[in-house]
């Protein structure tokens, strides 16, 4: 009871110590103490988040301020205006894609965001992506293939969202690539399953991040330099699971990741 008081008045690192009470008094401590070392858990991941928010808004609010003094001071051009008006809303564009993409994955995740369940092809999606992503692999000159076993490949599921899960992860392989690097999607059907394996010989990913990276704005790179908002992987593992499917990694830092998402294939 007096360590439970303390716990409650603010000291989450507390625990109880069982001792000769009897086994039902020595479980309800055991239980007791596993309640709390997932609160603690759970508030440290909460706390991440909240400062990870911060960092994300800072910069760019500081950004959108700046501009806005020097629209009010002094006598522009007309064309600085716009320019200056110009850089507002690009800015602004991406707190409302952050915004949208964070309910949209609270949607995902509680099941508010109906999913519509329709016979998808993943072979014609993985192709789609091929041609999306082509250019911003020939930008840095990564080599981006395919490799489709089997055609077609079908799951039943929402083809938009399928898409965006796709895209979310090739997008990573080929932003954490360096230059001259290789990427390479694959799609195939193992048993009644469909995996899509995107797999690149980029940076990788250090083994106490690997668990991490799809929790809401987490970034490896503690800089955040080559880092998005942080919530790509986040929505790809929601939809995913959305599908009763998931997400999986293997990464070995300093040789590359691969990603690998399972379906349930249609009967
Ligand atoms: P971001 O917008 O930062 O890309 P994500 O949720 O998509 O957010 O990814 C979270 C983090 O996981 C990334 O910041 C990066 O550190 C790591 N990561 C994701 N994909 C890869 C990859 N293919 N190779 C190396 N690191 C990756």
């Amino acid at each position: 009871t007096k360590t439970a008081k303390k716990i409650a008045a603010g000291d989450l690192s507390l625990r109880v110590t069982p001792g000769t009470e009897g086994r039902e008094i020595g479980e309800l401590a055991e239980a007791f103490n596993n309640m709390l070392e997932r609160i603690e858990t759970l508030i440290k991941e909460l706390k991440e988040v909240t400062d990870n928010i911060a960092h994300d808004l800072r910069s760019p609010i500081t950004r959108i301020r700046g501009i806005s003094e020097t629209v009010l001071s002094g006598k522009q051009e007309l064309e600085s205006y716009q320019s200056m008006t110009q850089d507002i809303i690009a800015e602004s564009d991406c707190f409302i894609e952050m915004i949208n993409t964070m309910l949209e994955i609270s949607q995902t995740e509680s099941g508010v965001a109906d999913i519509e369940h329709h016979p998808v092809d993943i072979a014609e999606i993985i192709e789609k992506a091929y041609q999306l992503f082509l250019p911003l692999a020939e930008d840095k000159n990564i080599k981006l293939h395919t490799d489709i076993k089997k055609k077609p490949l079908i799951v039943s599921g929402d083809r938009s969202k399928l898409q965006r899960m796709l895209a979310n992860i090739l997008e990573n392989a080929i932003k954490f690539t360096n230059d001259g690097g290789e990427v390479k999607v694959s799609g195939r059907i193992e048993g009644s399953k469909i995996l899509i394996e995107v797999a690149d010989n980029g940076i990788g990913i250090e083994s106490q991040d690997i668990g991490r990276i799809f929790s809401r704005f987490y970034c490896a790179d503690k800089t955040r330099s080559v880092c998005g908002n942080g919530l790509g992987l986040s929505l790809a593992r929601s939809i995913a699971i959305a599908h009763k499917g998931a997400v999986n990694v293997e990464s070995s830092p300093g040789k590359g990741s691969r990603f690998i998402i399972t379906l349930p294939a249609q009967s």
